[in-house]
Formats: C-alpha cells, sequence, structure tokens
C-alpha cells in the first residue's frame, strides 16, 4: 500500500471508528477526491483511457457538432464549459475545430484535481478553473460539454434484504480493507414502487449529486440558452444492478481495497439527467450510441482526410476509429445525450 493510499484508508477508517459506519457515496466521494487529486491516472501507462485520449477525432467530432450549432444560431458570444476535462485532450481538439469556424469563446472548466488543472492549463492556456457551477458566467449561453465526469460522481446504494430495502453502507473488514453491507434503517421509501418487490440481494442505485449539478447546469441553460453534451457509460431507462467498479492499471479490481489508489466509477442514469433537463424546460436529443452518433457527425469523413495526409498513420487512424465506432470498442457502451434551449437548432447526429 503506498503512503498516499494508508491515509486516505486511515482517514476513513477513524470516521467509521468515530461516526460508524459510512454511505458508500461517502466513501466514494473521499476514495475519488483523494484519487484524482494525486496524479494524471489517463492514458496509456496510467490506469484508464478515455475516448479523446484514444484519438484527435472525439474532439474534433466534438468541436463540429458545437459549430454546426453555433453557425445556425450564432449567438453573440457563448462560453465553453467542460466539467471534468482529464488532460484537457477533448477541449483542445474541440477548441482548435471551432477556431476553423471562427468561433473562439471563452473556456471555462470545472475541476477539483490540481494535477489535472495543471495538465489541462498546458492544453488549454486561457482556461478559467472551478471549484463549482455557481461561479461559471452568467452573462451569456453555455455549451456544456461531460465526457467520462458523471461516473466518477458519488453513488447511493439500496439493497433488498429479509429485513426490506436497507442503505448499503461501508464498514472495516477483518484484513486492512473496507466492505459493504445493509445498513440498519428501513429505506423502502425511497425505492421506486417498480422495484420494491425485487429478488433478495437487488442493488439500486442513485446519484443525488449527478442530479444536482444537471438540474442547476439545466435551469442556466433554460435562463441563459446554450446546450449541454453529455457522454458516458449507463443506462437508458430505470434499472437495478449494483455498478460500482474500480479500475486500476486497466484491469478490475476490488472497489473496497485501497481507497484512493484506483479509479471508482458507477454507470450513469442517462433517464435521470434526460429527466432533470426537461424539468427544466429544456429539449432533448438521445441518449444515443456513441458509435451512432460519431458517424452522424462525421467521424469517417475525418478519418478519410487524416489517412490520406498521413497515410504511415493508416492503420492506427483505423483501429481508433473502431475502438470509438464499433459495438465491440466503445460504440454501444457509451450513450451521448444532448439538451439544448428552446428556440435553439436541432442538434446534429442524433438521427432527429
Ligand atoms: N473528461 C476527461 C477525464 C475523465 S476522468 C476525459 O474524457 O479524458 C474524470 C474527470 O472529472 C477528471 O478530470 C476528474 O478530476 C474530474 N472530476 C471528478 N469528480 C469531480 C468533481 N466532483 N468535481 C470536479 N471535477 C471532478
Amino acid at each position: 500500500m503506498s503512503p498516499d493510499s494508508a491515509q486516505v484508508s486511515v482517514r476513513l477508517a477513524q470516521e467509521i471508528e468515530a461516526s460508524g459506519p459510512i454511505s458508500v457515496a461517502d466513501y466514494m466521494r473521499v476514495a475519488n477526491t483523494a484519487y484524482y487529486g494525486r496524479a494524471d491516472p489517463l492514458g496509456a501507462e496510467g490506469d484508464f483511457i478515455t475516448a479523446p485520449e484514444i484519438s484527435q477525432m472525439f474532439g474534433e467530432m466534438v468541436g463540429i457538432w458545437l459549430s454546426d450549432i453555433w453557425l445556425r444560431h450564432r449567438p453573440a458570444t457563448c462560453h465553453y464549459v467542460e466539467l471534468g476535462p482529464g488532460r484537457g485532450t477533448l477541449a483542445a481538439d474541440a477548441l482548435r475545430t471551432m477556431q476553423r469556424f471562427g468561433w473562439e469563446p471563452s473556456v471555462h472548466f470545472l475541476e477539483n484535481s490540481p494535477a489535472l488543472r495543471a495538465k489541462q492549463l498546458q492544453a488549454v492556456p486561457d482556461a478559467i478553473f472551478h471549484d463549482n457551477l455557481d461561479s461559471l458566467p452568467t452573462d451569456a449561453p453555455l455549451c456544456i460539454v461531460a465526457n467520462e465526469f458523471f461516473d466518477a460522481l458519488p453513488v447511493q446504494q439500496f439493497i433488498l434484504t429479509q429485513a426490506g430495502w436497507r442503505e448499503r453502507v461501508v464498514v472495516r473488514d477483518d484484513g486492512a480493507g473496507f466492505a459493504a453491507l445493509p445498513g440498519v434503517c428501513a429505506t423502502d421509501d425511497l425505492i421506486p414502487e417498480q422495484f420494491r418487490d425485487a429478488a433478495l440481494g437487488s442493488i439500486y442505485e442513485i446519484c443525488p449529486d449527478a442530479s444536482s449539478i444537471m438540474q442547476q447546469l439545466s435551469a442556466r441553460l433554460a435562463k441563459q440558452g446554450g446546450v449541454m453534451l453529455v457522454i458516458d457509460y449507463g443506462y437508458t431507462q430505470p434499472a437495478l444492478g449494483d455498478t460500482l467498479q474500480a479500475v486500476q492499471s486497466h484491469a478490475y479490481a476490488d472497489p473496497f481495497n485501497n481507497p484512493g489508489q484506483l479509479d471508482l466509477t458507477a454507470h450513469v442514469d442517462f433517464f435521470e439527467l434526460a429527466n432533470c433537463a426537461k424539468n427544466s424546460g429544456l429539449l432533448v436529443a438521445g441518449p444515443s450510441d456513441q458509435g451512432v452518433w460519431l458517424s452522424g457527425v462525421g467521424i469517417d469523413q475525418r478519418a478519410q482526410i487524416l489517412t490520406a495526409s498521413n497515410p504511415t498513420r493508416a492503420a492506427d487512424i483505423t483501429a481508433a476509429r473502431n475502438r470509438l465506432v464499433t459495438p465491440g470498442g466503445m460504440g454501444t457502451l457509451f450513450k451521448i445525450l444532448a439538451a439544448y434551449n428552446q428556440g435553439w437548432p436541432q442538434p446534429a447526429g442524433f438521427g432527429l
């Protein structure tokens, strides 16, 4: 165990000792804040790889998609906002593409990791950082992008026991690690009717932070105008299931061991995100499969152009395109949802 991991484990253990078991969400929040704060976890030599790190084509498609809306709507100004920008690669590729269409928005990043903020500044030197949503500009429409951001937010879990639904809580296990057990308080009222009588052991998840962020941003878009694009792995209808997972060095690991040393994620509830947007009066496109959206926005044409100017990289470009688009790669696992203000153009790529 590294010193960092030991520190996070000691802190969590002390908290559990002092106040009793903590929720899975509190555990995940402490673990992920430490994990992202300590270093850059992305890339082939890190723990996991994301679409913008696979190929520049991903960020370019986001840039083309935004430029298309901007050209059709022509707001006087418009801010680019990205949630959890990682290394800033997506933003750099998107902004370079947008510049070709004559659009140079101001750039705002919501990011809480000091290590990643430093990387993002190298990729996008003019970026303005935000600790929370309140400080985002209020004077113009927002074009908001979130790739693999919502999956990092803490989920609460509920489990159906013989005695009814209980929140899953985290305790110390016999060794140096932690374990999740059903808590003592009844939580049946928090479970949607349709799932109350599920099979014993069923798990129901919610992500209050995701709902809150989506609600706040939707309210902003309804007031200021703009669009939001959310890309992540997740489900499109309400569902049961334990989706909490840990990844370290590109392999699955036990989420309840070594907190702060591995990436904890949960699948994103796109049904809930879409509802938050609709409740604010926004229009929604998708969720659609990432592969369908990328093809609709023009990734194949871009791949051809890139190959023509870099013939020696043809095989790499095709491999990256396939990884992003095909069902065996990220094409169907990843979903994409757009929310946009009434009166704004219908976004491309959703087959509307
Ligand atoms: N979007 C990037 C990185 C995904 S990893 C890419 O596609 O490559 C998740 C990102 O969200 C990291 O930048 C992480 O530091 C950030 N993040 C996670 N939780 C956050 C939170 N609560 N507030 C702000 N940023 C957060």
